[in-house]
């Protein structure tokens, strides 16, 4: 499942609180921004310096990588993902909208879900009460993702399944339950006959 939407929207709560039930797997992406305090090494990512990104993009080793924020390199490494979907698990790919059309190039079967603010300026104040940023990054974020919405929202776009609003966290969390219940639901029903 590709899971997009702006930074601050509440997508990590969102897996956070379905990952019981549906045992995720979380791909671990790679970037070359730096840590922050709260994050490890190999779990929240995989921090490389630009060299060894660029060296890992030319290895083929991964399954989608793009450049955001005019300024960092994020992407998925492709060898993990592969193990998690043949082990039968469903993995999750927190990537932003230029990752997500890649995945879904290779890969047309996956879940796309994108998750909207319930408004710009929730949002905004989102960013803003998680204190995880400077507030200069807080803006260019909040300029990254309004680019987004549009993008991921507009008519005909074929990359999101879905969109859910994070207005109320429980009804949101319900929804995107719904969801992947339902998707799980029709691959059992087509697998069977
Ligand atoms: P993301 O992973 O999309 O960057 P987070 O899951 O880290 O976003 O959430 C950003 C902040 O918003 C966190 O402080 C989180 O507790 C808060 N948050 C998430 N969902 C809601 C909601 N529905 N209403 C209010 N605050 C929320
Ligand atoms: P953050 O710096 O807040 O962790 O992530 C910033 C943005 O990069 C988010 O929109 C997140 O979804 C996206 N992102 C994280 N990992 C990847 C990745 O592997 N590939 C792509 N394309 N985007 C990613």
């Amino acid at each position: 499942m590709i899971i997009s939407g702006p930074s601050g929207v509440g997508k990590t709560t969102l897996i956070e609180r379905l990952h019981d039930k549906f045992d995720f797997a979380f791909s671990v992406s790679a970037t070359t921004r730096a840590r922050t305090e709260k994050e490890r090494e190999g779990v929240d990512y995989f921090f490389l310096d630009e060299p060894t990104f660029k060296r890992w993009i030319s290895e083929g080793r991964f399954l989608e990588y793009a450049h955001v924020f005019d300024k960092y390199w994020y992407g998925t490494p492709r060898q993990p993902v592969q193990e998690q979907l043949d082990a039968g698990r469903i993995v999750v790919l927190d990537i932003e909208v230029q990752g997500a059309e890649q995945v879904r190039a290779h890969m047309p079967d996956s879940f796309g879900v994108f998750v909207l603010p319930p408004s710009e300026e929730e949002l905004h104040q989102r960013l803003i009460d998680r204190k995880r940023d400077a507030p200069e990054v807080i803006e260019r974020r909040f300029a990254q993702a309004r680019e987004e919405i549009a993008i991921a929202t507009a008519a005909g776009q074929h990359t999101y399944d879905a969109h859910i609003v994070n207005d109320d966290l429980d009804r949101a969390t319900q929804e995107l339950d719904r969801l992947l219940t339902e998707r799980l639901d029709r691959i059992a029903g087509s697998a069977g006959g």
